[in-house]
């Protein structure tokens, strides 16, 4: 059967990751969360004092680029990507609404789009991969065969957030993750380079009142259309 390459975009918390991780389990394909990458390169940034009252010191980023790491192991239990720093297991550190609040000024830098589009290109080079992201359809992979741009309301994703993160322990308040979430659309939306957007051929699902499983088989029965045409 042919490999192709899968892009799938949208807001924040609108799970993407989830279906994207599903799909590339159930059909033996690659599965990169592009979004833990610019976490990463944040969480780096945080850990090294490149934050001064919530500005970025942006030379100094770009000069320690080429000493940021990111890869990505299978944990073999759940078969699910783990994100590693430098070698170092950085998976739940990256999901922290500290990080989440620091992410989008860091993923609006040129330099550190270019770097991590690179990077991304490079895995995907041999197709067999789902990504997911904001730019996947549009920079990353513009020839991808299948494309899907993801959205919900704002409440809905932030009560995703809010249930994710309580079940990790990471209390946090419905008002301050809602700001955070409409925070980051805006970022995201507004930035000079590569801005959120769908792509022209990209197919829309507005998952507010859908279930994980509704959506799941929506997903698989595009991916067949497509490797079937
Ligand atoms: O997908 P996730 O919410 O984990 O992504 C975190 C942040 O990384 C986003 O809010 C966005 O600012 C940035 N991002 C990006 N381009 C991508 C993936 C994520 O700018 N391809």
């Amino acid at each position: 059967m042919k490999k192709i390459t899968i892009a799938i975009d949208g807001f924040s918390s609108c799970g993407k990751s989830t279906m994207a991780k599903d799909l590339a389990h159930e059909i033996g394909y690659i599965y990169v969360d592009s979004g833990a990458m610019y976490r990463a390169v944040t969480l780096y940034a945080l850990r090294n004092g490149l934050f001064l009252n919530g500005e970025i010191a942006k030379d100094d980023l770009e000069q320690r680029i080429p000493n940021i790491k990111i890869t990505f192991k299978l944990d073999p239990n759940t078969s699910r990507p783990i994100t590693y720093l430098n070698g170092e297991n950085v998976e739940n550190e990256i999901r922290t609404m500290e990080v989440s609040s620091h992410v989008s000024v860091v993923a609006a830098l040129g330099f550190v789009r270019e770097a991590m589009v690179r990077l991304q290109q490079e895995m995907g080079k041999d197709k067999g991969i789902v990504m997911d992201g904001r730019d996947i359809g549009t920079t990353v992979f513009p020839d991808a065969e299948l494309k899907i741009f993801v959205t919900a309301s704002p409440e809905v994703r932030a009560q995703r957030r809010f249930d994710e993160l309580k079940a990790k322990g990471q209390e946090s308040s419905f008002e301050s993750i809602l700001q955070n979430v409409k925070e980051r659309d805006n970022i995201d939306m507004n930035r000079a380079v590569s801005p959120l957007r769908k792509a022209d051929d990209a197919l829309l699902l507005d998952n507010s009142n859908l279930t994980i499983a509704e959506q799941k088989i929506w997903l698989k029965e595009q991916f067949d259309r497509i490797v079937n045409s």
